[in-house]
């Protein structure tokens, strides 16, 4: 019979204990962060000795606690650090557990691997008389607990099951490192179907999902960290991104999933866009990062992202809503969705690339939809940068010839402007030309890279990563000043930083610019109201970008 949990998910922060004063000093800053309990992770600071003092010390640990705690003590064969005697550790829980002195307390739960309590029945006696299988505030509840840090575990049934068998378990926690997206999904079946309160969580990047959503499908708890542990903890988000940017508790069942999906995207400004816009408008919904990895070839790339998607569409209990997609899957997407009879809009099968999907229902039968808001996004960034707000007859020179490039000279061209555009592989530019010219009609073209400084264009868009802080190279000018006439007006895409070299230059030489930030804040406000069917707040929407950017 399924569990059904009517408490919330609790957020955790686990503590690796060097010393009390330092533990304590990280279990109150938990607590002021609004953490709900803390884990102390004793495996550096019991020794194992044998001696009174040794366990008294942990007992005195929890006792001090300015949070609820579940004590742990993992050996180094579970991926701890523990290396002593089983037997000293049960001692040292039945001493923290029954074995109180004046005034001191319980922890909340001990943690105790599913594998050492399958191995000794001698082990098991002990622990069971250190824990009580109802929930009571004064005695300890036991964790059976199971972690595979390279994979998912090949016999994950069968641990599950071995711990069904073990009445005196309050918890059961699974944790095992997510190899893809689509992992999340046995997790989140493994929650709908637990037996009592448990936790199931990915490791690493593609886990991030099932530490966000636990409270979607009723998981006991979630980890976090104080700060940020991306490099020892990846996936594992800080407290203040769980409870602020994913909202955390205004997660519930009915919460609708929304993401970004590319390879990298784990630093990508889109959640913090898009979950402030729900949050702002109380809508239901959060978005996360959803990372797939891009394939070897094209082939490769349509492959993975089609499994993960119709995965997350066919998945009902997950109710995806939809996708921002970014690089390298916006080609990928249109292909797939020719294949799988996906709706795709004029715009986006003229440019060949898509950066949102949609997913609606109608009678349990998903429809899908795809678009692209970077082309939209971008012209209407230029046009209001024009004095007659139309950029119908202007002469545009589009600086690169990738997926911004080609969404940028389409969605120029269509709006009534002559695309002149430049690549570094000037065969690509040509191809692209043609491409427009014949699609549009428009007299598309292309030039010479060496050519640009010579060229006169009324707008300037540079689509290549040149100026990016990151990038290949943060100072250079994608546009050579010489181009940069008094009156054009000058846009870059790039966003990092919100001032390029470009956009410096252009504005010494008397150019009206167009930041990069604008096209990234209207792309994502038209994905916004596809999704939700509400007017984004654009403010809200600056802000979060601002903030993140830091200006
Ligand atoms: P992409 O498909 O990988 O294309 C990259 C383009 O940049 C190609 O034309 C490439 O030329 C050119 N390029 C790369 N390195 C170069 C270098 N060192 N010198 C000269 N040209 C170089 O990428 P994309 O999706 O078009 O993105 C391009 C830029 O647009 C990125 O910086 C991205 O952040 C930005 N963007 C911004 C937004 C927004 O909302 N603001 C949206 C989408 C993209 P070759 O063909 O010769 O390799």
């Amino acid at each position: 019979m399924p569990y059904t949990q009517f408490m919330a998910t609790l957020v955790c922060v686990p503590i690796m204990v060097t010393d009390e004063a330092s533990a304590l000093r990280a279990a109150a800053a938990a607590r002021d962060a609004g953490a709900d309990i803390a884990e102390f992770r004793v495996d550096d600071y019991f020794a194992g000795t044998g001696e009174a003092e040794d366990a008294a010390r942990v007992a005195r640990l929890v006792s001090r606690s300015p949070l609820p705690c579940i004590l742990t003590c993992r050996p180094t064969w579970e991926g701890g650090h523990y290396d002593g005697d089983d037997d000293v550790r049960v001692a040292m829980f039945e001493r923290a557990c029954v074995g109180l002195q004046g005034g001191e307390h319980a922890p909340r739960y001990i943690d105790v691997e599913l594998a050492a309590y399958d191995r000794s029945d001698n082990l098991r006696l002990k622990v069971n008389l250190c824990v009580d299988p109802r929930e009571r505030e004064q005695s300890a509840g036991l964790i059976l607990s199971s972690h595979d840090f390279d994979s998912r575990p090949a016999d994950l049934t069968r641990r599950v099951l071995s711990m069904r068998c073990h009445e005196a378990s309050r918890v059961h926690k699974v944790a095992f490192r997510a190899r893809s997206l689509r992992d999340n999904i046995e997790l989140f079946e493994l929650l709908r179907h637990a037996d009592r309160p448990m936790i199931a969580l990915g490791m690493g990047e593609f886990g991030l999902m099932s530490r966000v959503l636990a409270p979607k499908f009723g998981a006991f708890l979630t980890f976090a960290s104080l700060r940020d542990s991306s490099a020892t903890a990846p996936g594992q988000p800080t407290v203040a991104q769980l409870l602020e940017t994913y909202r955390f508790r205004s997660i519930r069942a009915s919460t609708r999933v929304y993401g970004v999906v590319g390879w990298p995207v784990s630093h990508s400004l889109s959640p913090r866009i898009h979950n402030a816009g729900f949050g702002e408008l109380g809508i239901d919904a959060v978005y996360l990062p959803m990372p797939i990895a891009g394939g070897a070839t094209p082939k490769d790339n349509d492959a993975s992202l089609k499994a993960t998607l119709t995965d997350l569409i066919g998945y009902g209990p997950l109710d995806f809503g939809g996708c921002s997609v970014t690089i390298p899957h916006k080609e990928s997407l249109v292909r797939i969705s020719r294949e799988l009879g996906w709706e795709v809009d004029a715009s986006a099968a003229m440019i060949g690339a898509a950066n949102t999907l949609m997913v609606s229902r109608e009678g349990g039968r998903a429809i899908v939809r795809v678009f692209n808001s970077d082309a939209p996004a971008a012209i209407e960034s230029i046009k209001n940068a024009t004095k007659s707000g139309s950029i119908a007859g202007l002469t545009i020179g589009v600086v690169g010839a990738g997926g911004a490039g080609r969404a940028i000279a389409f969605g120029a061209a269509m709006a009534g402007a002559t695309p002149i555009i430049f690549n570094r592989d000037h065969a690509r530019a040509r191809e692209l030309a043609g491409a427009v010219a014949s699609a549009t009609g428009v007299p598309a073209r292309s030039e010479a890279w060496e050519g640009m400084a010579g060229a006169s264009c009324d707008v300037w868009l540079n689509c290549t990563p040149l100026g990016m802080k990151s990038g290949p190279a943060p100072e250079a000018l994608a546009i050579p000043e010489a181009a940069l006439s008094r009156g054009a007006i000058v846009m870059d895409t790039v966003y990092t930083p919100r001032e390029t070299p470009l956009l410096r230059k252009a504005r010494e030489h008397g150019c009206t610019v167009v930041e990069g930030l604008e096209m990234f804040v209207r792309q994502a406000a038209l994905q916004f109201e596809a999704w939700t069917g509400m007017p984004a707040p654009m403010e809200t929407f600056r802000r979060a970008v601002c903030e993140s950017l830091g200006g």
